[in-house]
This record gives C-alpha cells, structure tokens and sequence, in this order.
C-alpha cells in the first residue's frame, strides 16, 4: 500500500488538512504555513531584517571632486583638504570592495592639528553634507576612564548609531570626528605616580576603537549601567577623524627641529624654515612628546595641519564661503522683502576688530551680530525695503555694543 503524504510539522496526513504543499523531501499544510508566516512576522517585528549596507565605486567622488566641495565651504587649509579628499576616497573604496579580494585595502584615520577656531570641525561637517554615510561629531573631553565621572569611551558612537537610525550596518560604514583629541593626552611623562583618570587609560580605550573591534555601545549613551541593553557595533569599517589644537606644540617641534640641526649645512637648512607656522612642520614624534601614546598616534598614520588664519583669510571667510556670515545676512533679510548692502569697508573693519579683540574666525559672526542686531529686530516690522550698511552706521553700533557690554561687565 502506498505511503500516505504526512506534514512534516504537525503530521497530520494529506486527508486531514484542506491543503498539503509539496517540497523536495518535505511537505507542510495550509495550517503551519499560516504558522510559520505568522512567527516570521512576529520576529521581524522584533527585530528588523538590515540590509547590508553597500557603497559601489561608482558612486564615491574622486579626490579631487571631494576637494573641489571643501573649497566652496572652507576658505584655504589646502593640505589638510587634500588629506581628508584622499582619505575619504579611499574609506568608500574599501567600503566598495568585495570581500573576495585578497588585497584588503585598510583604513587610515586622520588626525588634524590646528588652533581653534581654524576650520577642523567646519572641515569634517562639510565632509558630512558631501557624504552618503552617517557622520557624527563627538567630543573627547567628556570621557573618562570606566569607573569614574564622564563618559564611557563606547558613547563615542552613540552618537553614530543614533544619526544611522540604529542601523548597526550603516553605523558600521559610518564616519566619527572626535574633537579635541589632545585633551586626553597624558599630563606627565610618569604615568605611574598618580590615577591620569582623562590620560592614558582614556586613550588606551579609544585604541581599541581605532584599531577595529567590536564594542559593546549603549544605545542611549552616557555610562554603562547593568539594565540597559548594549549593541555591538564592530568599528573594522569606521573611520576617526581626529582634531586638537594641541596648545603649545609649536614649542616641542621648534625643540625638535634645533635637536635635530648640526652643523653647517643644518643651519642653511633652519634658515628656511617659516617660523611664524611651525605646525606645518609637525610630525608624530610630537604628537609623542605631547602626550600620546604611541600606540594611538600609530592608528592615526595621517597627520595633517590647520594654517592660522591671517587678515586676507578672515576678509575671504566672511564673505566667499557658500554660506558665509554676509550671505546669511543677505538671506535672511531677503526673507523678509529686504535688500541689504553692505560696504567693502565695514568687511574690514569687522575684519580689523577680530584681530584687535583675538577672536579669530569665530568673533567675526559675534562682531557682525554686534553691527546688525538693531537692523534685524526693526526691519521686519518697519515699511523699508532696503538696507545699506556703511562705516558709520557700523563703527556706531559696534561701539554702542561694546560699551554697553563693557557697562554691564
Ligand atoms: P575648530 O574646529 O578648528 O576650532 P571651527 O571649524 O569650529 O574651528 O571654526 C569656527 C568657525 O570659524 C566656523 O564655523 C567658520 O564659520 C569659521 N571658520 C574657521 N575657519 C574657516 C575657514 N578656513 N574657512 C571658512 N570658515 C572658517
């Protein structure tokens, strides 16, 4: 008699349910496949199915596209462009890269040295506008050592699963600038005398970061605490970027360059070293001698510098960027039906006043707010449909700020 076709889950025979599916040495009923459809669902409600996240060759930008990007945001830092250029290029290369190749192209990350106020996080975030992985700013000065006050050094990327939506795939391809490396630096050169709770052990966590493992991250970030549940985020793919102004590091590579200078030939060879911007001639020696281990500056094989920025730079910063602070204002203003000029003299003049009060890049956004609050708090609701800017009208607002900032201190 022949054998009687039986479900292979519930083993009811082909009489006993209404419908039975053949496989290939196999059979299941209509009943455990309604079932078996229902458990997937619910387990993928659970916990969705993540594509694997793939970048193709033909979408990475070539170096010198990339650099061509940065220059419509960030005015000069040639060489730290063309470093981060070719850097990312090769991040999305290997991304592209199929996992049968045999030449595995590894990842470099980057560290930027330059004062603040230079470019290094206007640098990284217009790297992220530019690219399609998730990019996320963190800042080094909140971590500590595990077990003390601040920040476990898995937060680091917190912060990048939470801007890949919790895609672990994607934060995987993503990209971390971490600002103010050199606050983690070691205080002393014997770090055996007393607990360095921001020094080496903060830096011999991030190494395992850099040199790609996989992490334990809490998902909300802050400390670790035994009910929060942790995801593993393997940092292989991740790429750090790295920034500091490592204060005082001029100091080490002009002690460095003498040490290294002796003789007749080395002193032709000092004359022409510019010593208004030493940091053009760092290397990773000093990043040693600031207080790095070794270890760290190893993972971090790129090392670039930010030029401090002279008059010519901060006049071409205020006005030439895409979005520069006079084409924010011009924007702005426009938004309400309002033409605004400005004169050529007052640019400088905001220029000159950075200088004066050693604000940098970042005082010109506070000395033209300084000239422009009153414009922007009357024009909206006034019946003028245009607004001129000139010295006068400036050097009275400037002043009338300052001396009542000057008052109230
Ligand atoms: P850092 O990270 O080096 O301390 P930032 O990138 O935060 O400095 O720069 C502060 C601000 O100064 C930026 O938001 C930007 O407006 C301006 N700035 C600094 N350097 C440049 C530059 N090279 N080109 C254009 N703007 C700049």
């Amino acid at each position: 008699m022949a054998k009687e076709n039986r479900c292979s889950f519930c083993g009811r025979g082909q009489n006993e349910v209404n419908i039975l599916i053949t496989g290939i040495d196999a059979f299941i009923c209509g009943d455990c496949t309604h079932k078996a459809s229902d458990i997937v669902a619910e387990t993928e409600r659970l916990a969705p199915p993540q594509k694997k996240y793939k970048i193709f060759k033909k979408d990475i930008p070539a170096p010198k596209e990339i650099k061509k990007f940065l220059d419509q945001y960030v005015i000069g830092q040639d060489d730290a462009k063309r470093y981060l250029s070719v850097l990312v290029y090769n991040h999305y290369k290997r991304l592209s890269q199929s996992t049968a190749d045999e030449v595995e192209i590894e990842k470099s990350n980057i560290i930027m040295v330059g004062a603040t106020g230079t470019g290094k996080t206007l640098l990284a975030k217009t790297i992220a506008r530019l690219l399609k992985v998730p990019f996320a700013i963190v800042d080094a000065t909140v971590l500590t050592e595990a077990g003390y006050v601040g920040e476990d050094i898995e937060s680091i990327l917190t912060r990048l699963l939470q801007v890949a939506d919790y895609d672990v795939n994607r934060a995987e391809c993503g990209i971390v600038f971490i600002d103010e490396i050199d606050k983690i630096a070691r205080k002393s050169d014997n770090p055996s005398i007393t607990r360095d709770v921001s020094g080496e052990g903060v830096q011999q966590g991030l190494l395992k970061l850099l040199e790609g493992s996989v992490v334990n991250v809490p998902p909300q970030g802050g400390r670790k605490h035994p009910e929060q549940k942790l995801v593993a985020v393997d940092t292989k793919n991740i790429l750090f970027i790295c920034g500091g102004a490592f204060d005082g590091i001029e100091k080490r590579i002009s002690q460095r360059m003498n040490m290294q200078v002796v003789g007749y030939t080395a002193i032709q060879k000092t004359a022409h070293i510019d010593r208004t911007n030493l940091l053009q001639y760092i290397q990773p020696q000093d990043l040693k001698s600031f207080g790095l281990i070794p270890e760290i500056i190893g993972r971090l094989p790129i090392l670039t510098y930010l030029n401090p920025l002279d008059r010519e730079t901060l006049r071409k910063i205020l006005s030439e960027p895409k979005n520069s602070i006079i084409k924010q204002y011009k924007k702005s203003f426009e938004m309400d039906g309002i033409a605004l000029t400005i004169d050529d003299d007052v640019l400088d003049y905001i220029v000159d006043k950075a200088i004066e009060y050693r604000l940098g890049a970042r005082g010109l956004r506070s000395i033209a707010e300084d000239i422009m609050i009153d414009a922007m708090y009357e024009y909206p609701s006034s019946k003028d449909k245009s607004l001129h800017i000139d010295m006068d009208y400036a050097r009275t607002k400037l002043e009338k700020s300052r001396s009542s900032f000057l008052a109230a201190g």
